[in-house]
């Protein structure tokens, strides 16, 4: 009997210490980097280049110039100028001419380099001592030759201690000799020439060691396309699995439309037939709604959120309306007895106020679906509570948009609930492409009418006495108004609201009715003094961020924020929301010590517009989707090469590409699609439970 002969191993499938060069010592220390073996090395891309290409000779330069200039070091010097102050001087030379270059205080480069040696000096060309030309404080690299790297274009990569730069040019350069040409190219070769894209062992040999700016962008475009075309193929798998999932359909008749919008004291707004004419199609079928509604703050979602709810009801289902706080619990609770007040529906808030007994009797009745409807927090929602009949989801998530999106509750039958998600904060397209890929998007971009809107105005410190004047004003006029203090840790939430508090009862606002919240108060005291304000016996109310959280006073028309260079753009037009939602015109004073360009930018973007999607795209270049999000707590596609939103378009063409191959194909089960398949599976398989394409 001849036994088979055994698979010979993949080089791609070999350890690091198989490499020329690389001892177990060095592979345990690119292991800390997650390089295994020689595929994960060819894949470990870059985080940047050393651009080698552009060597100007130094008798051609001239100042201003940002450059790396070549030469031999033909000076050296350092010299005390006094205790504690040191001069470094450095002359190169390249055959046409030399450049000094001088460092105060710092003698490394004495003892890194040596006369006669060839270095590199990089940074910007000035005018020196008589008219010489001089570099301060240019990084120096030493070189072994003037030809070493000319004209090369080097990555550089992330590091960690013990792996040096050098080291990872090597295990990558020698896993590309290795192993590059037994790589399979997850791409057709007649699709790649469809597309103009390089096969992926020339787009990684270009992604790591480019002859030029041109094989670097080809490499990349195909990089950058794949990883784009792998997470749209497995968000719209997502979606098709999601759409395998049961849920009860609740069609939305006529007669049901009508006895909903009967409710409404006014008629809906363009943009919020859009959204219920996209939620009740949603809710009409047979698998579970999962809906975006964004909407910038005073848009009206609460309208859509409660025409879904009501859908529920008129089936004889259950809905729950889930919010961030407590207070925004109350609130909703009251805005949504107003709106019900003619109907038979039986709405209850649990609220963290209850008796332990109340408490209990109230999850009894829902329990048995003698509720049809509740509010409350997240929290409580989601551990307590156990429904008969859930139907329908409103999670309200304001800013927080993104942390908790994928909340689950316990099913209440052998289906699922419709989710609808709000969120006041825009999310810019490339975000909601790759991360929330699986929800579809409704969006209230105009306002409802007879909104007065908000003038906003930078505070300078010189100013303060005027504006606190004005304010003044307008509470004598019986306006009210907000003062918002940043929350710089929750420890010292309480004090400073208090501190800020009893600075201005006896100063700027002496003789007013004053009150304050935060997080630290018991819910009872913070209703309570909610309540006062709402109806006008308190005329300020000195808050955290609390507000930001929905809360509705249409009077309120005058916000003050502290120390605004503390908050984020979203953040200050959330804030901003809370005025201006009246009859009056709101306005928003910020005050602040702008102590970097960014933080000028973002508070003059937002002095400038009202518009809530503009300024959610600017937060989102300027701060980065991490900030947005909330960062790790989500659970999905970490990009390695792609970087949005630079690269948008390629996500737009990756998006059609996906949809219109499962839509030939919708498990990619032909033989030519194979390995893009695996390699699905293999990246997001798990976290976007894909278990039904195999
Ligand atoms: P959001 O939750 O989007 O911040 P809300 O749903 O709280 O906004 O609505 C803000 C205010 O606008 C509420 O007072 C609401 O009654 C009012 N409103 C909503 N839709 C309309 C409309 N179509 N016409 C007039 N007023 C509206
Ligand atoms: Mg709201």
């Amino acid at each position: 009997m001849t036994r088979p002969s055994p698979q010979p191993v993949s080089p791609l499938r070999l350890g690091l210490e198989s490499l020329k060069g690389i001892g177990p010592y060095k592979a345990r220390q690119l292991a800390r980097l997650g390089l295994h073996t020689l595929q994960d090395v060819l894949f470990y891309f870059p985080r940047d280049y050393d651009d080698w290409t552009q060597q100007v000779p130094l008798s051609r330069l001239v100042p201003g110039m940002e450059v790396r200039a070549v030469g031999r070091v033909v000076d050296l010097d350092g010299r005390s100028l006094g205790p504690r102050r040191q001069l470094v001087t450095m002359v190169i030379h390249d055959g046409s001419g030399e450049l000094r270059a001088v460092w105060f205080n710092t003698d490394y480069v004495l003892r890194m380099v040596r006369h006669g040696q060839w270095v590199a000096l990089s940074g910007k060309v000035r005018t020196g001592r008589e008219g010489r030309l001089e570099m301060s404080h240019p990084r120096v690299e030493r070189i072994h030759s003037p030809e070493e790297h000319r004209g090369r274009i080097l990555p550089v990569y992330r590091l960690c201690q013990g792996v040096s730069q050098r080291d990872l040019h090597l295990a990558v350069r020698s896993a590309l000799a290795a192993a590059a040409g037994h790589l399979e190219d997850v791409l057709p070769e007649d699709f790649r020439r469809e597309k103009n894209l390089v096969g992926i062992e020339e787009a990684l040999h270009g992604i790591h060691f480019p002859e030029d700016h041109d094989h670097l962008r080809r490499a990349r475009h195909r990089l950058v396309y794949q990883e784009l075309l792998v997470l749209q193929l497995a968000m719209q798998l997502h979606r098709q699995r999601l759409q395998k999932e049961k849920s009860v359909p609740l069609e939305v008749t006529a007669k049901i439309d009508g006895r909903i919008r009967r409710l409404f004291p006014f008629e809906l707004t363009p943009d919020q037939n859009q959204a219920v004419a996209e939620v009740a199609a949603d809710l009409a079928r047979p698998f579970p709604m999962h809906r975006l509604l964004q909407g910038d703050v005073g848009s009206g979602k609460t309208v859509v959120a409660v025409y879904a709810m009501l859908a529920a009801v008129a089936h004889g289902y259950q809905a729950a309306l889930m919010v961030p706080t407590e207070i925004l619990a109350q609130q909703h609770y009251h805005t949504l007895r107003k709106l019900l007040r003619k109907s038979r529906v039986r709405l209850e808030l649990i609220s963290g106020t209850l008796s332990p007994k109340q408490r209990k009797e109230l999850l009894g009745h829902i329990k048995a679906g003698t509720v049809d409807m509740v509010v409350g927090t997240q929290a409580l929602i989601q551990n307590d509570v156990q429904f008969a009949r859930l139907a329908v989801v409103v999670i309200d998530e304001q800013h927080k948009f993104g942390v908790e999106q994928r909340a689950r509750l316990q099913r209440a039958g052998p289906w699922h609930p419709h989710y609808l998600v709000m969120t006041a904060t825009p999310i810019p397209r490339t975000l909601l492409m790759t991360q929330f890929g699986d929800l579809d998007v409704s969006v209230l971009r105009d306002k409802p009418p007879g909104r007065r809107g908000v003038r906003t105005y930078l505070v300078r410190p010189d100013q303060e006495a005027r504006w606190w004047q004005f304010v003044r004003k307008k509470l004598d006029q019986g306006r009210q108004g907000y003062v918002v203090v940043p929350r710089v840790e929750e420890s010292e939430e309480a004090a400073s609201v208090e501190e800020t508090l009893r600075r201005l009862q006896q100063d700027q606002l002496a003789g007013y009715r004053l009150a304050a919240v935060h997080g630290r108060m018991r819910p009872a005291d913070k209703q309570q003094a909610m309540e006062q304000f709402a109806a006008g016996e308190v005329q300020v109310l000195v808050c955290t961020t609390a507000i930001e959280v929905g809360v509705d006073v249409p009077n309120a028309t005058v916000l003050t924020i502290l120390e605004g260079q503390r908050f984020g753009l979203a953040q200050l037009h959330q804030l901003r929301g809370r005025i201006g939602r009246g009859r009056h015109l709101g306005h928003c004073g910020v005050f602040a010590r702008i102590e970097s360009e960014e933080a000028q930018q973002r508070l003059q973007a937002f002095v400038e517009t009202d518009d809530g999607f503009r300024l959610a795209e600017l937060d989102y270049r300027l701060r980065g989707p991490g900030h947005m999000l909330g960062t790790q707590q989500h659970g999905q596609a970490p990009l390695y090469i792609a970087r949005l939103p630079e690269d948008q378009p390629w996500l737009e063409e990756a998006r059609t590409d996906a949809a219109r191959l499962l839509a030939h194909d919708p498990l990619l089960q032909q033989p030519r699609w194979a390995k893009l398949r695996r390699l699905v599976l293999r990246r997001y398989g798990q976290v976007m439970d894909l278990s039904h394409v195999g």
